[in-house]
């Protein structure tokens, strides 16, 4: 959707005044305010618009980049692109006094406040996600990794409650437990979340020193993940319950390990299949010969090459790749591809050797081409 004119969208004067933009700004939010209109996605958007507008143009510099270079000029500065709540927030706040409740509830909480009152509600920990490199071999056949990483765990002075010991939990005082309050700004009155309880309607007398009354401290953890064989780069290992620590008894996150398979200077992967270029000289190729490639295992494997052998021949090599995934015995294969390698460095004796082959063959100084479908 093309983006209006901030000023077309507050329905302002280009001079407008920031007390006309204020009032325009006010009118629209108020029409518009998403708790009057719940479920009207079209008020929502023009919520939307009205407030980005109100954001650069009430902003005395974001207003002049505005105005001099349109959207490009307040692009990357909090204006249009939502990056930046709190100060929109404090706006509002100027605006309408402190609505905190209703936009929390407007943009999904994003801005819930950490005051020094926890939720007397329980609250999953959030997931967290770690980035793994494996060598691709690890990959391959499975490996055990330990890994180091920061999570919120349930605060050891206060064990998880946030409050000081001896101490416990009290009415709040400002919206006698209800966890509302009524606020009303000449234009609508409205109920919104109590901005000292956050809603909870109770708070902590004396928050924990150590968490400050979250009930969480950051703490460092180590886990032995176990990396399965054959899995798959971009992967992820899920490990239920290593996440963050719940709040208030809420049960703690998920962890998420996700792979990253680092590549092999010789072997690829395509599924459960492997692939891998093997130099054969111009007389094995010609002549045929037997050769032993290397294996994902560190071993070598035996191999035929027949009598006239193309350079970009491929061999297969059964059960010799990736093992699936949770069921290791069973394996892909390996595809060998063959690079006949023309000599570059002729000793004098080679070089009368292939002079003799050249007269006894017959060389044809006017080939055809070769059909290029043929090459596959
Ligand atoms: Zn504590
Ligand atoms: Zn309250």
């Amino acid at each position: 959707m093309a983006k209006r004119d901030y000023y077309e969208v507050l329905g302002v004067p280009k001079g407008a005044s920031k007390d006309e933009i204020k009032k325009a700004y006010r009118k629209l939010a108020i029409k518009y305010h998403p708790d009057k209109n719940p479920g009207d996605k079209e008020a929502e958007e023009k919520f939307k618009e009205a407030t980005e507008a109100y954001e650069v143009l009430a902003d005395d510099k974001k207003r002049q980049a505005y105005d001099q270079f349109g959207f490009a000029g307040v692009e990357g500065m909090g204006g249009g692109s939502y990056q930046d709540y709190t100060n929109i927030f404090r706006d509002f706040e100027d605006i309408f006094g402190d609505f905190s409740g209703f936009f929390d509830s407007f943009f999904g909480g994003g801005r819930r406040r950490r005051s020094s009152y926890t939720r007397s509600s329980a609250q999953r920990g959030s997931d967290l996600r770690y980035d793994l490199e494996i060598p691709f071999l690890d990959a391959v056949f499975g490996t055990q990794v330990e890994i180091s990483f920061t999570r919120n765990e349930a605060c050891p002075a206060c064990h998880g409650t946030g409050t000081e010991s001896g101490s416990g939990r009290k009415i709040c005082p400002t919206c006698g437990g209800s966890g509302q309050v009524r606020r009303s700004s000449g234009f609508f009155s409205i109920a919104t979340t109590c901005p000292t309880c956050n809603g909870e309607g109770e708070i902590i007398e004396n928050p924990c020193k150590v968490c400050g009354g979250t009930g969480l401290v950051r703490k460092k953890k180590k886990l032995k993940v176990k990396i399965p064989a054959g899995i798959e780069n971009g992967k992820r290992i899920s490990i239920p319950g290593q996440g963050d620590s719940g709040v208030n008894g809420g049960p703690p996150g998920d962890l998420y390990v996700y792979i990253h398979v680092l590549p092999h200077d010789y072997f690829e992967r395509d599924g459960y299949d492997v692939y891998c270029a093997i130099p054969v000289s111009i007389t094995q190729a010609a002549l045929g010969s037997e050769i032993l490639v290397p294996t994902l295992e560190g071993k070598r494997a035996r191999v035929k090459i027949p009598p006239g052998t193309q350079t970009g021949k491929m061999l297969r090599l059964k059960n010799e790749g990736i093992p699936h995934l949770h069921n290791s015995h069973r394996r892909g294969d390996m595809y060998i591809k063959l690079i006949v390698q023309v000599p570059t460095k002729l000793s004098s004796r080679a070089k009368e050797l292939l002079k003799e082959l050249a007269s006894v063959n017959g060389e044809n100084h006017s080939p055809n081409p070769i059909k290029l479908s043929d090459l596959r």
